[in-house]
């Protein structure tokens, strides 16, 4: 490696984000994002927004998009940050609220950037494996040295954690900051963010990349007690005066006004969910009980590798993670009705001529 390089870069070991296959006729379902577009009045205030102001700069904090998070979420705007899509605000929280020196914990199962950040950061951290059935030991992660970090639901399990169980690890932790990764919240159960006003080291992070049809345009955002808020801007301010600029602001704001769109495309997706879950295991996989808006399953004969290849070669696009403990699970996004058809015909293709 390079003697130019500095320490961090030194250390750093980047995420492997899924690969972006654009060809035509790809049935994609491997980096969790919604088949369905965004509301069309994106579209319509990016249009408006185009014709306006781009020689401007954006409010820095993105003043506008805060309220209107503020408002969808019951709160107030010193208590929601946003940053340039959810890997962002993570990257800001681990800096703002976590210490080399202090170990912080996560699952031995879990979002793969977090040891990317800790690692990078220099922060040292502590997995905890899962139980049998993947779900989160809750216990586990009472007294932390430095803090706590998971995702609910987990990514890749899909497996949602009660909110009485959240409230008590942000209780066992009092001192340190638990972040709770919502990626996927709007596809689960309840939402932990009625907990910030109770917990006062609880930080919960959100994006609008799934359930709001967004990931291209990169929005991300974080709500928490007022002080935390204040040092995620601390940290930002520090690296970029700007959030977002003005095409994402505004249509941000058009996709949470949104609100019967947005609740039909996550309810079609739920549906889908729960019949693509039956058919996998008609098809002899064992899944695990996902409440996001992708599944893991694991079959009982093929390797999980062989699928994924051979899938892959017929152009449909699922993730498979080269790592001991979850090599034998494909993880399956959650596409459109009529491409999870195709998916299920590929599939049954692909098993005949194997078993
Ligand atoms: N957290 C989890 C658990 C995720 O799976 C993802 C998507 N890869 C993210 C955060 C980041 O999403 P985004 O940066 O698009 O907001």
């Amino acid at each position: 490696m390079s003697k130019l390089w500095s320490k961090m870069a030194l250390r750093a070991d980047p995420y492997i984000p899924g690969e972006q296959i654009d060809g035509k006729g790809i049935i994609k379902l491997n980096t969790n994002e919604n088949p369905y577009p965004p509301s069309p009045h994106v579209a319509e205030a990016i249009t408006q927004e185009l014709d306006r102001k781009l020689n401007l700069y954006p409010s820095p904090t993105a003043d506008s998009l805060r309220e209107t998070i503020a408002v969808h979420h019951q709160l107030r705007p010193e208590n929601v940050f946003i940053g340039n899509g959810s890997d962002e605000v993570l990257a800001f929280a681990f800096m703002a609220f976590f210490d080399p020196g202090k170990a912080i914990r996560f699952p031995a199962i879990t979002y793969s950037f977090y040891p990317v950040y800790a690692r990078l950061f220099d922060i040292p951290y502590e997995t905890v494996p899962l139980a049998r059935d993947f779900s989160i030991t809750t216990c586990s992660f009472f007294q932390s040295d430095g803090g706590v970090i998971f995702p609910n639901p987990n990514a890749p399990t899909g497996i949602y954690l009660e909110l009485e169980h959240i409230a008590d690890i942000a209780k066992n932790n009092a001192g340190t900051v638990v972040i709770i990764d919502e990626a996927y919240i709007d596809f689960a159960g309840e939402s932990a963010v009625s907990l910030i006003n109770t917990y006062d080291n609880l930080l919960i992070v959100q994006t609008m990349s799934k359930s709001r049809s967004l990931a291209g345009l990169r929005i991300g955002y974080a709500l928490g007690n007022a002080k935390l808020i204040e040092a995620l801007t601390r940290i930002k301010n520090s690296f970029n005066s700007y959030t977002l600029d003005r095409l994402a602001i505004v249509g941000a704001e058009a996709a949470i006004r949104d609100q019967q769109y947005f609740a039909q495309q996550v309810e079609r997706i739920v549906q889908t969910r729960e019949w693509v879950t039956k058919r996998l295991k008609q098809n002899g996989f064992t899944v695990l009980p996902s409440q996001a808006n992708f599944i893991f399953a694991n079959h009982y004969k093929l390797s999980a590798k062989l699928l994924y290849e051979k899938l892959k070669r017929n152009g449909v696009l699922v993730r498979y993670f080269d790592k001991p403990e979850i090599d034998n699970y494909l993880r399956i996004t959650i596409g459109t009705d009529t491409a999870m058809t195709v998916f299920f015909e590929k599939l049954g293709a692909v098993i005949a001529e194997l078993v």
